[in-house]
Formats: structure tokens, C-alpha cells, sequence
């Protein structure tokens, strides 16, 4: 096996991401010669000491943090500006401090300005999720195959840079740096907008009156149904990475309701051409997410 790659992981908040690299160091034994976990709540606190996948649970985040040569944020990002000002203080100096949040400009708005000299700080983003939370939902094959961005800041320390990304490779992942803001767009019309969809075409349906809303759900058709899956996600982690968002996603919602408008025009004018030349769009999009594994 080889040599752990730090000596003590902090994970501070512990759902679907954290308990799922809690899980893989675990399994693996070479990411960290020790786990120590934190929490906000002790439920969350108590749950994870039955589960048996930490070395050590911590209620104070800044005891966490002591002593950690690498720290993972894994709270909602809306939660970091306060956690950084809480743990900041206590970072050991040569520690990385990282994160997993789904938004990279609001990470580095919010924790860049308080990361202490001496420690590297590596925002991250591991493009992997379901729609489960909670330290129960995590599981080990969670980034097998799927993307981790890192967008380090300008004369970040490489020596740091590269052992984030083993971290990730050794959870399965494949690596990419990419720039914040590009990674804030892409993410914006790839995950962000779908999710701002399904959240609202569901709340269309619920809006209906009773006796339709029991139909829909007694004959969700697949299309349907696959929305419900995305908007079954946690309300709070979703509410902060819109906020945290919001230009980029204002932009993809405005583009794609011009496509909608356009798309209700062609409905509404027999435009059997347009609406046949996007739906022949959708399945080439499909067929190239299959080809490259990312279905
Ligand atoms: P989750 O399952 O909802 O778990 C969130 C964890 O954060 C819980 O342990 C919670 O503790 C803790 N927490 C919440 N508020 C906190 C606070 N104010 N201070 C300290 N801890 C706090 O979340 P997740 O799905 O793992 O997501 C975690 C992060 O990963 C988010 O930033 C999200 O954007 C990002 N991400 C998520 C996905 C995904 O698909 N789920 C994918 C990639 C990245 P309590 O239970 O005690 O409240």
C-alpha cells in the first residue's frame, strides 16, 4: 500500500461528499493516516461515531482542524465564509486547506481573504452527486470515473496543487484545473440550470389542482419522474449554490427561455421542422455523454 498522502484529514461538514472520502480513506488506507470529522449538529455528530468511518469526531471545527496537514470544507457553501473565520486561527502552517463546494468564485470570495500565510489553500469541485444527503448516503464508488476541477489561485503552491490531485485520483476521479469563473458558467448550464428546472417544473405540477396533482403523480411518466429525482435534492445546499451563483446562472436561464420561446413558437405555428431539429439535438447530446462515460 502506498504511504498515506496526509497524516490527518478534517472534514468539515459530513454528507453525501465528506462521508463518501471519509468512506474511501477508510477503504484504502493511503489517504490519511487519520480522519477527524465535524459537523454542525449532534445528530450528524452522533450518526457518524455509529457509522465508524471517522478516527476521531470533533463538535468544535476548530479542534477539527488542529494539528491537519490537509482540510476539506464539505458544508453547504452558503456555511463557509463562517466556518473559514472559525478554523482559520487554527490551521497548522504547511496545511492545505480545500474544499468541495459546487461553486468556485464565492468559495474564493468568501475563504481566499482568510486563508493565513503559510497555508494553501485549494478550491475544488468533484463533479459527482446524487440526490441523497446526509452522512448515511455516502458510499465509496461515489467519483469513480467522474471529474474533479480544481481552480487554484494564481501562484498557488504546486507541491499542494499536485497532492489535491492525487487525493482525487486516489477516490477515483479524473483531474482538470480549470479557471473559476469558466468553471462557475460551465457548471451554471450543465448542472445548476437543470437542477433550477426540476425544482420548478415540479412545483408547476404541485401547484395544480388536487385531483390533477394526484394523477400526475399516479402516472409520472419517465420524463416526469426523472425530474423528481433531481429536485428530491437538499433544499439548503441547493438555496446556496444558486445565491452563490447567481450571474452565471441568470444568464443560462435567460438564454434558455428565449430556446423555450422559440420552442413554444415553433409549437404554436406547426413548426414541425424546428421541433424535430432539436429533438434530433437532445439525442446527439445523449449519444456523446454515452460515448464518453459520462451518462
Ligand atoms: P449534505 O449531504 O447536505 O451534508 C452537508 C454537511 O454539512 C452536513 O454534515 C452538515 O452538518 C454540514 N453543515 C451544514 N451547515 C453547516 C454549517 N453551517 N457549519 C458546519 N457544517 C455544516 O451535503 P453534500 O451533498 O455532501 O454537499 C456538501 C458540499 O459539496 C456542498 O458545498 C455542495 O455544494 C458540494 N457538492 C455537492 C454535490 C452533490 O451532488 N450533493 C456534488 C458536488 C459537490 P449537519 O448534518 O450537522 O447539519
Amino acid at each position: 500500500m502506498a504511504e498515506p498522502l496526509f497524516k490527518r484529514l478534517a472534514l468539515i461538514g459530513i454528507g453525501l461528499i465528506g462521508s463518501s472520502v471519509a468512506r474511501i480513506a477508510r477503504e484504502r488506507g493511503d489517504l490519511a493516516g487519520e480522519v477527524v470529522v465535524n459537523a454542525r449538529t449532534a445528530k450528524t455528530l452522533d450518526r457518524v461515531r455509529e457509522l465508524g468511518f471517522a478516527d476521531r469526531v470533533e463538535a468544535d471545527a476548530a479542534r477539527a482542524v488542529a494539528g491537519a496537514d490537509c482540510v476539506m470544507l464539505c458544508a453547504p457553501v452558503g456555511a463557509f465564509a463562517d466556518i473559514a473565520a472559525a478554523v482559520a486561527p487554527h490551521l497548522a502552517q504547511g496545511a492545505i486547506l480545500t474544499d468541495v463546494g459546487s461553486t468556485k468564485q464565492s468559495v474564493i470570495r468568501d475563504v481566499g481573504p482568510l486563508v493565513p500565510a503559510g497555508v494553501h489553500f485549494v478550491p475544488t469541485h468533484p463533479v459527482a452527486g446524487t440526490e441523497y444527503s446526509g452522512p448515511d448516503s455516502g458510499f465509496t464508488t461515489l467519483f469513480e470515473g467522474r471529474w474533479a476541477l480544481l481552480t487554484p489561485p494564481p501562484g498557488a503552491d504546486e507541491v499542494a496543487v499536485a497532492k489535491v490531485e492525487e487525493l482525487w485520483r486516489r477516490c477515483g476521479s479524473m483531474v482538470q484545473r480549470m479557471e473559476p469563473g469558466h468553471h462557475d458558467r460551465v457548471l451554471a448550464i450543465v448542472s445548476h440550470l437543470p437542477h433550477l428546472i426540476a425544482f420548478t417544473i415540479c412545483g408547476t405540477a404541485d401547484d395544480l389542482a388536487d385531483e390533477s396533482r394526484q394523477e400526475v403523480v399516479q402516472f409520472a411518466a419517465s420524463g416526469f419522474r426523472d425530474f423528481t429525482r433531481i429536485a428530491a435534492s437538499d433544499p439548503v445546499m441547493w438555496r446556496d449554490i444558486f445565491l452563490n451563483n447567481r450571474e452565471a446562472l441568470l444568464e443560462m436561464l435567460a438564454r434558455f427561455m428565449e430556446d423555450a420561446q422559440a420552442m413554444s413558437r415553433a409549437v404554436r405555428w406547426g413548426d414541425a421542422a424546428y421541433i424535430e431539429d432539436k429533438v434530433e439535438r437532445g439525442r446527439k447530446i445523449r449519444r456523446s455523454l454515452i460515448e464518453v462515460k459520462q451518462a
